[in-house]
């Protein structure tokens, strides 16, 4: 523990931000860095519990306190071996990690947590400029080779933990440039592309060999896959959008968040823009789902100059704090203000939306709304909704968004092909031990086989999948589990 009366003397401050009304006319990070001091004093408030509930928060197991530690002691190379030992890629996680181990950091019972994601960007970035991350080479190869079909976050935590085993990983990837929802989804201001283009490289010096264009099921045959590879890792994510299958859905005008999104991100990086440009400037922009793709058409639709930016949500408006129904340390479910909305978008609650309304051209003009009345159940639970007579009204609209989440991976092509079996919900079924399908060389792991979800539980996912590959094909395996990790942890004290 760095100074033991540090979270005593210092409260939690997050780095600065550019200004709202810079930040919305450029497609750059906005958030800034600490500087030295209050690198320091933000370290010092780990408490060094003697249970550290944030490592268990941590989907992959972090050694928060540890490098808490490090750094507050300045000791840049321990941090970072710390904390790459159980995250493959930090530089992502510490800028869009919804941190649920801030949710359960001991010191958030009664004060502000630890800015734990803050920290950890920090690490990575030092890391870098003092030259520590370095291509990590296998010492030797098993001459078995693996491919791994998705180059999100998923499959490339399972390409790189794979490639250390000493398996010869190729990693297919359909889009133009390796990194899934990571380039394609997420913008620039959250996460400029520099930062994944940096790690393909160090991934490419370790020896993954990446395949782009390169469609699984469409222009590259599964079976030619099978038969080359010992074993195959579906890392494909979850990619239908959940629709809203209302009148006047085929408007010109209403569009599936993502095709919004990944154009603007190929614009931002210089890529070819498909099909007709969706663009939110001069328009009223109704986002339909409250959730991080809602937030980041948010940002977007500002960005391109919205006429206006209105977001809405079926659910009712969550609480602002932590209610006896979610307690620490589970991650509560309550009101969320992202950076994007502070650049300014009108939010609605309890609101459901009847009929996309057209003009004579077929262009979206307007959406048919209502208010809605939720029952909550004694704990707080939702539990059904009527719609408020009365309520209805229309609202303009001339570019409507559907960001309302992800059902289930696609199944034409691949996975059809494949016959793989499939969960309840549609997604790859794989156990969350095995990681393995009903097809015994094939694993699944990330969006593809949880569904949608986190970029830190894709991390998880692929590296917890590549050690069962590792042992499928090896008997065994000297890959870290998420377990043993944390046993050596206990082995320290
Ligand atoms: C707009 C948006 C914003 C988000 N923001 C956040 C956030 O701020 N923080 C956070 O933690 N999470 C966020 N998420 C969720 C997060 O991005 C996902 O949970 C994560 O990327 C899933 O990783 P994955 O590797 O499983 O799949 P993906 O990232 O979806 O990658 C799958 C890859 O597989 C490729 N693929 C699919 N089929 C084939 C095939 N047949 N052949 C070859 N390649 C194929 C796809 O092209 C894609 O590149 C966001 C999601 C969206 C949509």
């Amino acid at each position: 523990m760095g100074k033991t009366t540090g979270f005593l003397e210092f409260t939690r401050e997050l780095p600065d931000k550019r200004p709202v009304q810079e930040r919305i006319h450029d497609y750059n990070e906005f958030v800034q860095r600490y500087s030295e001091q209050k690198l320091h004093e933000q370290s010092a408030r780990c408490m060094n519990c003697g249970v550290p509930f944030c490592h268990n928060g941590c989907p992959l197991g972090n050694f928060i306190p540890e490098f808490n530690d490090a750094v507050y002691r300045g000791q840049w190379e321990e941090a970072y071996e710390l904390l790459s030992f159980t995250n493959n890629f930090p530089e992502f996680t510490g800028r869009i990690c919804p941190a649920p181990c801030e949710s359960s950091c001991v010191l958030g019972i009664n004060q502000p947590a630890i800015t734990i994601e803050e920290i950890e960007k920090h690490i990575i970035e030092i890391a870098f400029e003092k030259g520590l991350v370095k291509p990590n080479k296998p010492t030797f190869q098993t001459g078995k080779k693996v491919a791994v079909i998705g180059s999100g976050p998923a499959g490339l935590a399972a390409a790189a933990q794979l490639n250390y085993a000493g398996h010869s990983v190729t990693v297919f990837e359909r889009d133009e440039k390796p990194g899934g929802l990571l380039r394609y989804g997420i913008p620039d201001f959250k996460l400029e592309k520099w930062v994944i283009e940096r790690r393909i490289s160090i991934l490419e010096q370790e020896g993954i060999v990446f395949k782009c264009n390169a469609n699984v099921g469409v222009n590259i045959r599964i079976n030619d896959i099978l038969r080359e590879y010992q074993a195959v890792v579906l890392a494909g994510g979850s990619t239908i959008p959940r629709n809203l299958d209302i009148p006047g859905r085929d408007l010109k005008g209403v569009h599936f968040a993502m095709d919004f999104l990944k154009q603007q991100n190929k614009r931002v990086s210089q890529h070819a823009v498909e099909g007709e440009d969706i663009l939110a400037a001069g328009k009223n922009v109704i986002v339909i789902g409250g959730g991080d793709t809602g937030s980041d058409c948010i940002g977007t639709s500002n960005r391109q100059g919205a006429a206006s930016v209105t977001q809405f949500e079926l659910l009712p408006k969550p609480a602002s704090e932590r209610t006896p129904f979610m307690p620490w340390p589970t991650y509560p479910m309550i009101l969320k203000v992202t950076s994007s909305h502070e650049e300014g978008a009108d939010r609605h609650w309890a609101i459901a939306t009847k009929e996309f309304i057209g003009d004579d051209k077929g262009n979206l003009k307007g959406l048919k709304v209502v208010n809605l009345e939720w029952k909550l159940t004694a704990d707080g639970k939702t539990a059904g909704f009527s719609e408020i007579p009365g309520s209805e009204k229309e609202l303009p609209c001339e570019l409507a968004l559907l960001a309302m989440g992800f059902i289930h991976p696609q199944h034409q092509g691949l996975i059809n092909e494949l016959a793989v079996e499939l969960d309840e919900r549609g997604n790859v079924k794989a156990s969350e031990t095995s990681y393995q399908t009903n097809i015994s060389k094939i694993f699944s792991a990330g969006d593809m086989r949880r569904g949608q979800s986190l970029v830190v539980w894709a991390i998880s996912e692929g590296r917890e999948c590549a050690r069962k590959v590792d042992e499928f094909l090896m008997g065994a395996s000297s890959l870290e589990s998420k377990d043993q990790s944390y046993l050596s942890r206990q082995v320290q004290f």
